[in-house]
């Protein structure tokens, strides 16, 4: 008996694992493929996903793995750097390859405990009033408490569940890949410049080490179920820009669609969904695994509450109605963007006057906190501006927040000197710190890093203790 079987070991089930270890919760993932995935995409990691990494102290090993870049040019990827003074300690963007994130990841929750078995895939399941039996395809049967489909777009758990995943359909497929090119830097560049005054999905830009990263339309390409080859990258190339560079030598070549698609509900019962599970939608502004990532960050505490006995009756419930809305305005975001690279008239002068507007500083920095995620704020209700947005890393007396938060638990930080955790200590730390960068007297952070709390009265603190993190110990 588990507390948690996680169906899939990508990014999102990966990170969930991790979050649940924090807090003892025995749990298994499990995964059909029985070798981690080869292919060398190399994906964006934006802040938000930079400050999750600093919260469980894994971000020193994530930087030596990547590739920092500025955190600008992200939205439809018009090329306007970012505003000066983001408002985070990490305000950069890492390019790192899928693979490498997923293995640190995977590391990280099998350090803690987790248990991963590969070759194992969820094929059924059904829940009752203790728990869920999972069947694997092998027809082996396991239970937990607790089932979470982590199983990407294609989630059997999702469609066991019978969970709706409505939207649209792809409609236009992209070629992308990375390889070497024949011809030299310059003329690329100019050629570059000239082809995207009007094809906004064709790019050429240099990787670094002779490696250029290559976006190219994929109508015409011969079948949609193969894997692309070096000829149809070629032919695309010349459809579009008249010259192939002389590409050659590929790293990774693949192909994607702009299918945009949000389950319906994220829980039935004892069965949850998150990741690509839960949504889905094209990769413009590399959003897809920071929004599976922060999802697992989400519900992972919540879900430890729930099976360690103290979660307060609805707090479950709050990973549906914080992480939905934001899963929404991320497919939103991505509709707008792919429309912005249309070649058609209409489209082009919305992007050019998107492009003008962006030289107003507010409007750079709302797209950029946007697709970074640092300015996502859930309702907590009313309260001032901070309540329901994450944190940034701030500078204590003695160190920094995000080195309190490697445990994952709530954190009071009290400027006043004069508060307490009481019965909530098992749960939640206490740093006293008058010196503390914050124009509030305390704040209350829950284990995600959202401030779910601010003030300097007891009795209102209690309430809100109780709100989040259940009954006090005796
Ligand atoms: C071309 C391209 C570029 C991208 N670039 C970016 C980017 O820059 N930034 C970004 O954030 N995102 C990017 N993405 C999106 C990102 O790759 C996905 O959003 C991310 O992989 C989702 O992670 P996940 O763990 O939810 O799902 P997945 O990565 O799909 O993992 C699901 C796992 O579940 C396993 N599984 C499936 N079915 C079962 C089953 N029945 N039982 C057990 N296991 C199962 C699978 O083998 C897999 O390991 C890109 C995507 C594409 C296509």
């Amino acid at each position: 008996m588990f507390d948690v079987i996680i169906a899939g070991c990508g990014p999102t089930g990966a990170m969930l694992a991790a979050e649940l270890r924090l807090h003892d919760v025995r749990v298994l993932v499990l995964e059909k493929e029985t070798e981690p995935a080869s292919f060398v995409r190399i994906v964006s990691l934006h802040i938000r996903s930079l400050e999750l990494m600093a919260m469980r102290g894994l971000l020193n090993r994530t930087l030596q793995h990547g590739r920092q870049r500025p955190a600008g040019g992200f939205f439809a990827a018009i090329p306007k750097p970012a505003p000066k003074s983001l408002d985070s300690a990490y305000a950069y963007l890492l390019g790192i390859p899928q693979p490498v994130i997923e293995h640190l990841l995977r590391e990280h929750a099998i350090e803690l405990g987790a248990q991963v078995r590969r070759g194992c895939a969820v094929a059924g399941f059904e829940q009752d009033d203790e728990g869920v039996t999972v069947e694997l395809a092998d027809g082996e049967q396991l239970r937990s408490r607790y089932l979470v489909g982590c199983d990407g777009g294609r989630s059997t758990v999702r469609k066991l569940l019978g969970v709706g995943f409505p939207g649209e359909p792809s409609r236009t497929e992209t070629l992308m890949g990375e390889m070497e090119v024949g011809v030299p830097q310059e003329e690329i560049a100019a050629k570059v410049t000239e082809i995207r005054e009007t094809h906004q999905r064709f790019w050429l830009r240099p990787f670094g080490e002779g490696v250029y990263s290559v976006v190219v339309p994929a109508a015409g390409v011969s079948d949609r179920a193969e894997p692309p080859t070096l000829e149809d990258f070629k032919q695309q190339l010349r459809t579009t820009a008249g010259t192939d560079f002389g590409v050659h030598s590929p790293r990774w070549m693949s192909r994607f669609g702009d299918a945009t698609r949000l389950a319906e509900r994220y829980r039935v019962g004892r069965v949850l969904l998150a990741g690509d599970a839960a949504h889905i939608h094209p990769p413009i502004g590399g959003q897809g695994l920071n929004l599976g990532v922060q999802d697992a960050f989400n519900l992972g505490w919540k879900l430890a509450a729930q099976i360690r006995g103290w979660a307060p009756e609805t707090l479950l419930d709050t990973y549906q109605a914080e992480r939905h809305p934001v899963a929404e305005d991320v497919l939103d975001n991505t509709r707008a963007q792919m429309e912005l690279l249309s070649t058609e008239p209409g489209p082009q002068a919305v992007r050019r006057l998107l492009t003008e507007l962006m030289d107003f500083d507010e409007v750079n920095r709302y797209l950029i906190e946007k697709i970074t995620a640092i300015g996502i704020r859930y309702d907590f209700g009313e309260g001032p501006g901070l309540l329901g947005r994450r944190l940034r890393d701030i500078d204590l007396e003695r160190g920094h927040l995000y080195g309190l938060l490697h445990r994952g638990r709530g954190l009071l930080l009290d400027r006043t000197e004069r508060l307490t955790v009481g019965g909530w200590s098992d749960r939640v730390d206490y740093l006293a710190d008058p010196t503390a960068e914050l124009d509030v007297p305390c704040v209350l952070l829950r284990p995600d890093g959202h401030v779910a709390w601010i003030g300097d009265d007891q009795q209102d603190l209690d309430d809100h203790l109780s709100r989040w993190f259940g009954m006090p110990a005796n």
